[in-house]
């Protein structure tokens, strides 16, 4: 490994200004679980890095709001979401999901900004969070911003951040009245990284359903929210004839990707079976909050 700079701010604004620079090889550096991966491999070769340790303390809140909503700080460790009282309470999705996604000594590690950020589709959080609907905080050298989870990545491990810019928080809505289910289908062992990861948010009122959140990822160049796929639940019971409809659309709509997990028709076979178990699952297993 190539020797480079590591700096510890002791402030956001000392860390973006440490970041705002023209050299790709200077990042920022939370739980470091991906981006060490990433120098062991020399698929990253850094100049400098920007330990956000310092100000991790300031970044790592993670509080139910008034309304029902939930704040989880970025630089929040995926343990400390796991066993938060409040995720458990608000929106307990996303701490079911914790327990199969790589394993305890990673996730002690690992923070809720770093996960974001990489931009991995394989990653078990993101299509959590953007079927919650949430939005990440953003600061940057031009100031602040929020963007929703599902706009939040613009490619194969790619992410709209720009230069200088750090995720400070996720934001969660009410979850009141939503019921929520994740499945990560695994080709090896359970805590692998999915072939294919499907999210869903449903809201139900007056018997059917009013609103629907669906998300693949995993499967997919970039997590992808299946618009054509809500639209067939939107207004129909809950029931196993508006899933199936649902499932189809969703193949139908979706760009699979062949890799080393399987092909793309074994994929579109997964999505179909998978997605429609998620919708009963958030129908018979989920507790309206
Ligand atoms: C053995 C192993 C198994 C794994 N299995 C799974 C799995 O099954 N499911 C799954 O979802 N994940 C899995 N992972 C991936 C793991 O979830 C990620 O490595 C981790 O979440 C990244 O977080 P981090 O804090 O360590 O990020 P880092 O490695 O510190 O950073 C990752 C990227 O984000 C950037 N960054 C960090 N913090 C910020 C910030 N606040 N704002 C902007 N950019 C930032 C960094 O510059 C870097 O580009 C696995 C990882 C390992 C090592």
């Amino acid at each position: 490994m190539r020797g480079f700079e590591l700096v510890h701010p002791g402030s956001l604004a000392e860390a973006i200004a440490l970041l705002d620079t023209d050299d790709d090889r200077v990042r920022p550096f939370s739980g470091g679980t991906a981006l060490m991966l990433m120098m062991k491999t020399g698929v990253f070769r850094p100049s400098r890095l920007v330990h956000l340790g310092r100000i991790g303390a300031a970044h790592a809140a993670i509080a139910a709001g008034p309304n029902g909503g939930l704040r989880i700080g970025a630089m929040a460790t995926l343990t400390a979401v796991e066993h938060s009282a409040d995720v458990i309470r608000v929106a307990p999705v996303i701490a079911g999901a914790m327990k199969r996604l790589a394993n305890v000594r990673v996730r002690n590690v690992a923070c809720v900004g770093g996960n974001l950020a990489h931009g991995d589709p394989h990653m078990d959080l993101p299509p959590v969070l953007a079927a919650l609907g949430g939005r990440v905080a953003i600061a940057g050298p031009q100031g602040t911003r929020e963007v929703a989870v599902e706009h939040l990545f613009s490619g194969y491990y790619e992410t709209v951040l720009g230069r200088g810019e750090l995720i400070t928080e996720v934001e969660l809505p009410s979850q009141r009245g939503w019921t929520s289910a994740y499945l990560k289908c695994t080709t090896r062992s359970a805590d692998d990284w999915p072939a294919l990861g499907v999210a869903v948010s449903l809201r139900r009122a007056g018997g059917v359903i009013a609103e629907a959140r669906l998300v693949v990822s995993a499967a997919t160049e970039k997590l992808t929210r299946l618009a054509g796929a809500e639209a067939a639940l939107v207004g129909a019971a809950a029931d196993g004839t508006a899933f199936a409809r649902a499932a189809d659309a969703a193949v139908a709509e979706v760009e699979l990707v062949e890799d080393a997990r399987g092909s793309a028709d074994y994929k579109a076979q997964l999505l179909r079976v998978h997605l429609k178990r998620a919708l009963a699952q958030a129908v018979n297993d989920g507790a309206v909050s």
